[in-house]
């Protein structure tokens, strides 16, 4: 009995981690531009007394002239919010500890790159940064970053500390730059002897949210972090910040700066939100095709609770003519990136989804929100907070928009009922029938 409930209880938690792993690495995907915040960022330094700089020019950081190249030949033509405080603190003398949070997208990435680049000796061959990653997946995606950042600087090296890449016993890494997982990076300091820890000078830990979802990644990150000298600066990234996150962000950082970029808030103050009364899946189809001209003026995405109902709509949809994308769980995240993009560059108007794909993409310019199946939590209660990120805009994006509820039985009415009085409090207007 118990012993099965547990082994369940597993499953989901991994099932969940993955998720979080793979959304992650989808946001990296389709994102080619830098998330725009109006937020200022929050600074807690170690030492209160002494100056804070920020920048707002790359040249400002005196910069190898090689690396201010390199970032301006990747487009970046100024710090991003986070990086104009992040920027100065990892590259002041002596070094400092840093641990930052901002949502994703916001540059953090960009910045541990450039402080690593900045602090090689190339003249040295051996590692001297070292940067763990959730997934394997995760790692190649930061090195790329450290291979287009360093394009110009092609003295520093770099090699990948993932499963699948063996070298022989008795190896000594020359490469200046070590980037991997970390049972991977624990192996090769430890056990394998390709690292010698003790000469490492700069710990980039990123993504600890996702880091810390997957069992033993704590423990592992721990072990490697105490293998490295007292002078190592070390450097935790997330972009969340939960409790569990920053109990283990302040094992992990010692006498740490601390930076955190709040998240925009949504709003359902321009929205306009309406509701469709059905009696079951086909009628809810039905009252779809009849408003679909009008959805599709602009863009469109349709929410459904499972992937099952995603994939026969968007069938029936196509059956009906009409051009529709599909993005569901069981896509490679590859392939799920190609749809979004897809859908970004306009190819196709209407996006059917499930939740769990869909969740933390901003798709600017989607204008209606169609919940086919409203948001319910695991327990079959109101999920309120999905159905703000479904429907809500943050500031930035203030552009009018329309959401569309299907209801079909008491109990998604009752649902309905529920959220709307939960966001009463906060959005005066309410819902509106349609026929
Ligand atoms: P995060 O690590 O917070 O998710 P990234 O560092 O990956 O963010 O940056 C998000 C996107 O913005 C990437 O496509 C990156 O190339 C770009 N980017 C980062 N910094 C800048 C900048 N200063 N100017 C313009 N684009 C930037």
């Amino acid at each position: 009995g118990s012993l099965q409930i547990n082994e369940k209880d597993d499953k989901l938690k991994a099932a969940a981690n993955e998720d979080k792993a793979a959304q992650s690495l989808l946001n990296k995907l389709i994102r080619s531009n830098l998330v725009n915040t109006t937020n200022q960022v929050e600074v807690l330094q170690r030492d209160p007394s002494s100056p804070l700089y920020s920048v707002k020019s790359f040249e400002e950081l005196r910069l190898k002239p090689q690396l201010l190249q390199g970032v301006y030949a990747m487009g970046f033509n100024r710090p991003s919010k986070i990086q104009e405080t992040a920027l100065p603190m990892m590259l002041a003398e002596p070094p400092q500890n840093l641990i930052a949070q901002s949502q994703s997208g916001t540059g953090k990435t960009a910045a541990f790159v450039l402080a690593m680049l900045s602090h090689v000796d190339p003249e040295n061959k051996w590692p001297q940064c070292l940067c763990v990653s959730p997934t394997y997946e995760l790692a190649l995606q930061t090195g790329k970053v450290i291979e287009q950042m360093g394009k110009f600087y092609p003295e520093v090296q770099l090699v990948y500390a993932i499963r699948g890449n063996k070298l022989e016993r008795g190896t000594r890494l020359q490469e200046q730059i070590v980037i991997g997982t970390p049972g991977t990076v624990l192996d090769w300091c430890q056990k394998l002897k390709f690292i010698e820890p003790k000469r490492i000078k700069v710990f980039v830990l990123d993504e600890a949210d996702v880091m810390i979802a997957t069992q033993g990644h704590q423990d592992q990150s721990i072990r490697i972090q105490r293998m490295l000298p007292k002078t190592c600066q070390m450097l935790l990234f997330s972009a969340t910040f939960e409790d569990t996150v920053w109990n283990f962000a302040k094992r992990i950082v010692p006498d740490p700066n601390i930076i955190k970029l709040k998240r925009e808030e949504e709003t359902l103050d321009t929205i306009k939100q309406y509701y469709v009364i059905c009696n079951s899946k086909e009628e809810k189809f039905q009252a779809l095709c009849n408003i679909y001209g009008a959805i599709t003026i602009a863009q469109a995405m349709i929410f459904c609770h499972t992937r099952k109902t995603a994939g026969w709509l968007a069938g029936e949809l196509s059956r009906e003519g009409h051009q529709v994308a599909l993005l569901s769980g069981e896509m490679q995240v590859e392939q799920r990136a190609a749809v979004i993009e897809r859908f970004r560059d306009g190819k196709e108007k209407v996006l059917v989804t499930t939740n769990v794909c869909a969740r933390g993409i901003d798709v600017e310019q989607v204008s209606v929100v169609i919940n086919f199946d409203l948001p319910v939590d695991k327990d079959g209660n109101p999920d309120n907070e999905t159905y703000l990120h479904r429907i809500g805009r943050t500031g930035r994006f203030g552009k009018r928009g329309l959401a569309i509820n299907m209801v079909d039985s008491r109990f998604s009415m009752n649902i309905l009922n529920r959220i709307q009085e939960h966001f009463k409090r906060v959005d005066s207007e309410s819902l509106k029938q349609v026929v």
